[in-house]
């Protein structure tokens, strides 16, 4: 034997001794940083067809890249799925609050699952994965969860202690708040109602976290996403932050429905959410009160104000529909409980990663050529049973080669494609989730501006398609 066999030997044995075997990991216990990417790792060594890892990156004010915490530890992505035109984009963000660690845990059972399930031929992995593209970061706050296992650290971590980032910040007060701007534009009457952000210099001054995860909401064309925390056992939906002249009521958004049903269709997979019998006891919960939370579900205002948090600027910086879940009472629960609250949310966890299919969604070309990213917007009418016509006040824009993705509720819309230089054209569509859901995938609903010499210009009348007739009223 040379020594280079003897090296071999060497290092196939370190292999053994060192990789990660997603088959045999012990889910009754936590994992920390290095054990999280080590499964991340060795998920995409399994499975690297559907995945690919990565982890996000911004510029700081200065113009140098940055891709660490404060700490020095980096936010880690494992995406499943290609990215594809047209194929929705969905995100799971955990562990925001670093002390709020079981959705931290649940996303990196979820990805073993997706991988092993997908390998084994399960179907329903397959249409997960084949369908939509999955983005899973199971902890945006690796620094909070290091700080809350640090026992020279002061507090108890089933409180607070590590929920702020090593700068003592709390990530989820720390985005600009677009709230206050909308509240604002909606008493002008002017608009914009969407897409409220634009950082034009790329540069950014908050806190490394927040930084990294706004970038990577502006970059990416993300439908659907949700903040998975602890203590309580909600879905929580905008706004988050209460209207100035009306503290504590509920402050709906323009989809204030859909934002209903996407919460919904988390809360209905999760029995002990769905049900207000079983209020959280006082351990870090509601105090032992009933559950003040019809079918598991609030309105994120109507529960307590928050002001600058990251699901309202999903929602208002961008095309992603983004829901808050409090996956449970407890908030850093003993390793040992990490099971029954993976079968209390995996069918929830489910049930939402789907949701990404419900909507519309399509090709914007113009003069028979894609538009460009950002290029076309697209404006929805909800039509209601008497034939009226009720302006949904926020527009998803196109994404990559012209591709949009509007999520809707059941039932007849109107929608419309606006481009510059091209008359609108309107379609009426009759949304039937349900239907998407089977064939996971939403209604596929293309718009061909400026088709003809006659719709090219500005000023031009809107182009309405004959599947409006009967149901939009004269005039519309
Ligand atoms: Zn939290």
């Amino acid at each position: 034997m040379n020594l280079s066999d003897f090296s071999i030997i060497i290092l196939s044995f370190g292999c053994v001794v060192l990789a990660t075997d997603i088959d045999k990991i012990e889910w009754g216990k936590h994992h920390d940083n290095k054990e999280v990417f080590e499964i991340l790792e060795a998920v995409n060594k399994r499975c690297p067809d559907i995945t690919s890892l990565y982890h996000l990156k911004y510029r700081d004010t200065s113009g140098n890249e940055r891709d660490e915490t404060p700490r020095g530890n980096k936010l880690h992505v494992l995406a499943f799925g290609t990215s594809e035109p047209g194929r929705p984009e969905f995100k799971w963000v955990g562990n925001m609050h670093g002390n709020e660690v079981v959705g931290r845990e649940l996303i990196l059972r979820l990805a073993v699952d997706l991988c092993l399930g997908h390998r084994n031929g399960n179907p329903l992995a397959a249409s997960l994965v084949g369908r939509a593209r999955l983005h899973l970061m199971p902890s945006m706050n690796p620094d909070g969860w290091e700080i809350a296992n640090d026992p020279s650290a002061p507090g108890r971590r089933t409180e607070v202690k590590g929920r702020q980032n090593a700068n003592n910040v709390d990530l989820n007060r720390d985005f600009p708040d677009l709230d206050r701007r909308i509240y604002e534009l909606e008493r002008a009457g002017t608009g914009p109602f969407d897409h409220l952000f634009s950082n034009h210099t790329g540069r950014c001054g908050r806190q490394p976290e927040t930084c990294m995860v706004m970038k990577w909401i502006l970059t990416n064309n993300f439908v659907l996403s949700a903040n998975l925390h602890g203590g309580d056992k909600v879905a929580n939906y905008p706004y988050d932050e209460s209207r100035p002249d009306s503290p504590n009521a509920y402050s709906a958004s323009p989809d204030d429905r859909l934002f209903r049903q996407l919460a919904l269709a988390y809360s209905s997979g999760n029995p002990a959410m769905f049900d207000r019998r079983y209020a959280c006891p006082a351990e870090g919960g509601s105090d032992g009160r009933p559950n003040p939370f019809r079918r598991g579900v609030t309105n994120g205002a109507k529960w307590y104000s928050v002001a600058s948090g990251m699901q309202d600027f999903n929602y208002l910086a961008s095309n992603c529909y983004e829901i808050t879940v409090e996956l449970g009472c407890k908030k850093y629960p003993p390793g040992n409980e990490l099971p029954r609250y993976w079968e209390e949310n995996r069918q929830a966890l489910v049930n939402y990663m789907s949701a990404v299919h419900f909507g519309i969604k399509g090709q914007v070309t113009k003069a028979g050529s894609p538009v460009a990213k950002g290029a076309a917007v697209i404006t929805v009418d909800r039509i209601d049973t008497d034939g009226s016509v009720l302006p949904i006040l926020h527009n998803v824009n196109t994404g990559a080669h012209g591709y949009y993705h509007r999520l809707l509720t059941d039932g007849p819309f109107a929608v419309t494609a606006n481009a510059p230089g091209c008359a609108p054209v309107t379609k009426c569509v009759m949304i039937d989730n349900g239907v998407n859901l089977e064939r996971w995938s939403a209604r596929q609903v293309d718009f061909h501006l400026c088709a003809d010499a006659a719709a090219t210009g500005s000023g031009k009348p809107r182009q309405i398609d004959s599947s409006c007739e009967g149901v939009l009223v004269d005039g519309e």
